[in-house]
């Protein structure tokens, strides 16, 4: 149990394109906490900017969260209150947020989320694969025979797998789903709620077939079909 003289961490859900996709209990819990740890405090500002939300900002970062972490929870410690928020969407999900929430927990420390996007759950819903059962994987190693070898693991997976992935890998990805899984349905979701949204829904042949017209660009999100019965 949380004991009053301690601040509370709280998980704070932020847009993933468009800044309009924030809650209103987001904005109100950014305004009241004492400190914003954030991703990158440059991008994350420009939310707080548009909200004329004030609170100071500090970073949390996977290249700093060894020590930052510890000096954060020592804050919540002696009674400040801070909103955890990453550059997009849910804090924990795909990012260095799951640290800090597992130290909080260690610390006894109340941990309140405040709901909101998640990139994944809208690439999903839009996908038109089966949404009652699915399992997110995340980014695949970068490592080529990691990424073979976790591909090879799910090929027996009969829920929709959902991915993370770099434009830059989204060729190099869709070629290896071909050969591993099969040319399945999937839907790749592209810059989601921002200007230049796009849903590209087909076998994996096909979407790779429109994506290799061009130079892809942006942030996306790939949903495969799970195996079929
Ligand atoms: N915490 C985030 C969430 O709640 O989804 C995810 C953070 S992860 C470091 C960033 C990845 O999320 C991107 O590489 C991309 O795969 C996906 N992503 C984030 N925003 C997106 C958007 N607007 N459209 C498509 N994919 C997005």
């Amino acid at each position: 149990m949380n004991q009053a003289k301690f601040g509370i961490l709280y998980v704070v859900s932020t847009p993933i394109g468009n800044l309009s996709d924030i809650t209103l209990r987001a904005i109100e819990t950014l305004k009241q906490v004492d400190l914003i740890a954030a991703e990158d405090t440059r991008h994350s500002g420009i939310l707080l900017k548009n909200y004329s939300i004030t609170t100071p900002l500090t970073s949390y970062h996977d290249f700093n969260k060894q020590k930052k972490g510890p000096e954060l929870i020592q804050q919540i410690l002696s009674g400040r209150s801070v909103a955890l928020v990453s550059d997009a969407g849910t804090p924990g999900i795909s990012d260095p947020g799951y640290l800090l929430i597992k130290l909080a927990i260690e610390n006894q420390i109340q941990i309140v989320p405040i709901p909101g996007p998640a990139a994944f759950i809208s690439a999903l819903v839009v996908s038109g694969l089966p949404t009652d059962k699915f399992s997110f994987e995340g980014f695949l190693p970068n490592k080529p025979q990691k990424r073979r070898r976790r591909l090879e693991e799910l090929a027996q997976e009969k829920r929709t797998l959902i991915f993370y992935e770099s434009p830059y890998r989204l060729l190099k990805f869709l070629e290896e789903v071909r050969q591993i899984l099969g040319d399945r349905r999937i839907c790749v979701a592209r810059e989601l709620t921002k200007k230049f949204e796009e849903i590209k829904r087909g076998a994996v042949s096909e979407v790779l077939g429109y994506f290799q017209q061009g130079k892809v660009k942006g942030e996306l999100i790939i949903v495969v079909e799970g195996k079929k019965d």
